[in-house]
């Protein structure tokens, strides 16, 4: 039986396609290698919102290169944004890829496949401006799976690439992704994230649909599932609606992704990202006082053009007034073919280099004292499996999705709910006894 590899870069969206490529293999009656050298299919799902993963795929490419080498018949394929992006280029440029297909053409590829095993190489990144083309995919469940309610993105923040080779904002009928849910629910899935670039836009593109807020409400209804969570939330659409159903509905969780990227309204203005901080803080602390227990995180972006000193100290300021419980946050690098590529480059590395690395180190003090007001508290934890380091020894999350490592004198399973009592809280991670 022949095997696939699939190497993932980037979001949880593509996770998502990732699964969706997986199904489409199995379904042909490819099983799933255990490494990469044992794959007679190897796949890499690609990312292009940051510099590194976009090298990391070339050098996924290069390691995917020796093993044809050795072994002729390997095929190699290309998938997720870059391919999108990139197109029959890759072909041309690269003779050991075999077939590149961009991100509107998963439901394609079973097509795309049989071409390929037929002799040919092939690029399929037609952009598909209409409906969404997600089918319920056939696929392992897992206690916490993954939804997709949207595609695209309609922002056109400066420095993204996604609106270019995601598209327009697409949402999935109620239907549609509530028939996902069941069936996911069905096959033991306890936790559903939904996901989407901007999720509270949700259901803009169709002609009748719950809001976002509403969907939230019926996803709760599905016997079985216990808890939700989703991102990503756009400040500038973040409404009291939602922060009601976040308070009001026990099954969603008590954790906001909200990405900030700078603190500073003149480079706000120039990401184009439609809110000031003024606003965003606004949102932050109406929700913060309706859910005292909620969990925030944020990302940010470091050495945006034109940003100076005080522009950094704006986002230091922000992230010392919020008080996340965790961010990300990257050194700005071009992205060719953003609005942004027009603009100059104009913060050194070694600055952005020493405002990342400050930004950083504060952070971490943020996150050590939250961190340790854990000591002694019992939180709920969804059981994830059990750990390598011996038996007894299991982990899951809490509804805040901090991870929580703990020991019980019972056998779990996936999917059980248990209260852990806190007694070694860490940044990375939470330990506990069961009780
Ligand atoms: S909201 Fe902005 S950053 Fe997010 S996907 Fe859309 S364009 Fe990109």
């Amino acid at each position: 039986m022949r095997k696939f590899f699939i190497h993932t870069m980037g979001c949880q969206m593509n996770e998502y396609d990732s699964l969706r490529i997986a199904s489409v293999l199995e379904k042909m009656g490819f099983t799933e290698a255990e490494s990469m050298e044992d794959g007679d299919y190897l796949i890499v799902n690609t990312c292009s919102v940051r510099e590194k993963p976009q090298h990391k795929a070339e050098s996924a490419i290069g390691r995917f290169r020796q093993i044809k080498r050795k072994r002729p018949e390997v095929k190699i394929g290309f998938c997720g944004c870059v391919a999108q992006q990139e197109g029959t280029d890759l072909l041309k440029n690269n003779k050991d890829i075999d077939f590149v297909v961009g991100t509107d053409g998963l439901h394609r590829l079973e097509e795309v496949i049989a071409h390929v095993e037929a002799g040919e190489r092939l690029s399929d990144t037609q952009v598909n401006e209409g409906g969404l083309e997600i089918d319920i995919f056939s696929r392992t469940v897992s206690v916490s799976s993954f939804v997709t309610i949207m595609k695209g993105c309609d922002n056109f923040c400066s420095y993204c690439i996604v609106p270019y080779v995601r598209g327009r904002e697409r949402s999935r009928t109620e239907t549609e992704i509530l028939d996902e849910v069941k069936y996911l629910a069905d096959g033991g899935a306890k936790e559903i994230t939904l996901l989407g670039q901007n999720v509270n836009s949700y259901g803009t593109t169709l002609e009748s649909s719950p809001s976002f807020p509403e969907l939230l409400n019926r996803v709760g209804e599905v016997n079985g599932i216990r808890r939700i969570r989703f991102v990503t939330s756009h400040p500038k659409d973040f409404s009291d609606g939602l922060i009601e159903v976040m308070r009001d509905n026990e099954k969603v969780c008590e954790y906001l992704h909200l990405p900030l990227q700078a603190g500073s309204d003149s480079v706000l203005k120039r990401m184009n990202r439609k809110y000031t901080y003024a606003h965003y803080l606004e949102r932050v602390m109406r929700a913060k006082e309706m859910i005292p227990s909620l969990a925030l995180s944020s990302d940010f972006i470091v050495g945006f053009p034109g940003e100076t000193d005080e522009d950094f100290e704006a986002t230091m300021k922000a992230i010392n007034d919020i008080q996340y419980d965790m961010i990300f946050a990257f050194n700005y690098s071009t992205r060719p073919g953003t609005k942004a590529e027009n603009f100059e480059d104009d913060v050194p590395l070694e600055v952005k280099k020493m405002r990342l690395s400050r930004l950083l180190d504060m952070q971490k003090k943020i996150i050590s004292d939250k961190t340790a007001e854990y000591k002694d508290k019992v939180v709920e934890v969804m059981v994830e499996g059990s750990s390598k380091r011996g038996s007894g020894q299991f982990y899951g999350r809490n509804r805040q999705n901090r991870v929580v490592n703990f020991t019980s004198d019972t056998i779990l399973d996936s999917g059980e709910f248990v209260n852990v009592k806190i007694t070694d809280p860490k940044a990375n991670s939470l330990t506990g006894i069961k009780l």
